[in-house]
């Protein structure tokens, strides 16, 4: 039992709590400002920049404060159990009010594994879609349903996707009451296997194949959140500008740093973490985590051939212009001007350079990574968490280092299986939650890049949806 005083705006303090957790902790629901506003008077409550994506003049939601976390979240047993203590206030929930809904979300295994040399890997991809981005969807998903709950009206999540962001997102939205989701993305243009978890059948969910690129799938989306014939299916987009998919990722840093205190590290002494980085939304949940207190020596953002963040941390002016977006082996991370370095630069202002370093690899780089990896230490890592291995091993060839590093490992080696064949000459090892997906049913409809036939086939559609 807790039983608090309520104050203004969901400003909360615990009178008396059974829960030792919670007991005296002054709880304050944090308020959200946009990158480019430095007006308090303009702040948000979390379910508003939650709905809302972007904020209105075009910035990005940050927390207008980061309560401390509460000083048991070192006893944690596990991710849903952090969760349970950190995010109650950042997301104005009352203690206790979210105990369900995380666990529900977080319901797989973050496991660290060892490597030698003081390396440790964080595998953020045991979750349902075999990417880290499972864990920030399901949270939101979940948070959003409970908005649109409590708010009445439709809500039709439409997300323009070249990979693994849409599965992701699908698969956290499906089933979940009075949510549709709505996915587009370029006819022939993903993978075998990323296909194949874009088009099985949810509940909820619809995927069209767009004939054209990925930008027709994006210039798409935008005009149909304009458009004023589709506002009353409750439009809202999932992509990853989201303050509610950063929010949970901060957590993952919390545990690596708990299984690594655990493991027999030497109490005081603060982690290196390695990103593999696009649009800096991993990143930037790490130094939201370090702002809540987390001991971090410094982040290296682990990038491939798109290079923006690291040529600004270089000071290189020609290469943090704006150049269109590179293919690489590494594809989730092919991102040319990278949406989250707003927040970075917001949170971070001059000690950027001096809090992140960043390196740029490319394909055959990663591609070596991979094959020595597996030479080294018998580990097979995904071609994004190649980059960020092998930027260790050039962090530590600069700096002359040797401190504990932990890289965060971003998706599961089965979802890649030409670049295993090509690093290794090996086939890629088996994943049963890929392997489930093979039997399952598939449906896709087939769209013309225009909004008219979008719209035919979105409100022809919501006659079968939920
Ligand atoms: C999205 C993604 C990344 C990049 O994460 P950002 O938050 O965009 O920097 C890295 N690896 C994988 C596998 C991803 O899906």
């Amino acid at each position: 039992m807790v039983e608090m005083e309520l104050d203004h705006e969901r400003c909360y303090r615990i009178v008396s709590s059974a829960d030792a957790r919670f007991d005296g902790w002054f709880v304050t629901a944090v308020r959200y400002r946009s990158t480019r506003s430095t007006e308090s008077a303009a702040d948000v409550s979390f379910e508003q920049a939650l709905l809302e994506g972007l904020a209105p003049d075009g910035g990005l939601y940050l927390p207008s404060t980061l309560p401390a976390l509460p000083p048991a979240w070192r006893e944690a047993e596990s991710l849903a159990e952090l969760a349970v203590q950190v995010l109650p206030p950042l997301v104005g929930a009352g203690p206790g009010e979210l105990d369900d809904l995380l666990r529900d979300a977080l319901d797989f295994e973050v496991p660290l594994v060892p490597l030698s040399d003081d390396r440790y890997v964080l595998e953020l991809f045991h979750g349902p879609t075999l990417a880290f981005k499972d864990v920030g969807a399901r949270v939101m998903a979940r948070l959003m349903a409970r908005a649109r709950a409590r708010k009445g009206g439709a809500l039709t999540i439409l997300a323009a996707t070249s990979g693994d962001t849409g599965s992701a997102v699908a698969d956290a939205f499906a089933g979940l009451d009075g949510v549709r989701v709505v996915l587009l993305y370029p006819m022939g243009r993903v993978s075998d296997v990323q296909e194949r978890q874009l088009t099985v059948v949810r509940p909820g969910v619809t995927t069209f194949a767009v004939r054209g690129d990925f930008d027709d799938c994006q210039r798409l989306a935008k005009e149909a959140f304009a458009d004023p014939d589709l506002r009353e299916l409750g439009l809202s987009s999932a992509n990853s500008i989201n303050i509610g998919r950063l929010l949970p990722q901060a957590l993952y840093y919390l545990w690596g740093a708990l299984l690594w205190q655990r493991a027999g590290a030497e109490p005081g002494v603060p982690l290196l973490f390695c990103v593999p980085s696009g649009n800096l939304g991993n990143l930037t949940a790490g130094v939201l985590a370090n702002r809540m207190g987390l001991d971090v020596a410094r982040f290296l953002a682990a990038h491939n051939a798109n290079d923006y963040f690291p040529g600004f941390l270089r000071g290189d002016r020609a290469a943090y212009a704006f150049k269109p977006t590179i293919g690489t082996l590494s594809n989730a991370m092919d991102v040319g001007s990278p949406s989250n370095f707003e927040r970075l630069e917001t949170l971070l202002q001059e000690r950027l350079p001096e809090r992140v370093w960043g390196v740029s690899v490319d394909d055959d780089a990663t591609l070596a990574s991979m094959r020595q990896s597996v030479q080294r230490d018998g580990y097979l890592p995904c071609p994004h968490t190649a980059v960020g291995l092998a930027a260790v091993e050039r962090y530590r060839a600069e700096t002359g280092t040797s401190a504990a590093t932990m890289v965060l490992a971003t998706a599961h080696p089965a979802k890649f299986p030409d670049a295993v064949v090509r690093a290794t000459g090996q086939a890629a090892p088996h994943s049963p939650a890929l392997d489930a997906l093979l039997g399952l049913e598939q449906r896709v409809l087939a769209l013309e890049p225009d909004l008219a036939a979008l719209r035919e086939a979105l409100v022809a559609d919501a006659t079968i949806s939920p």
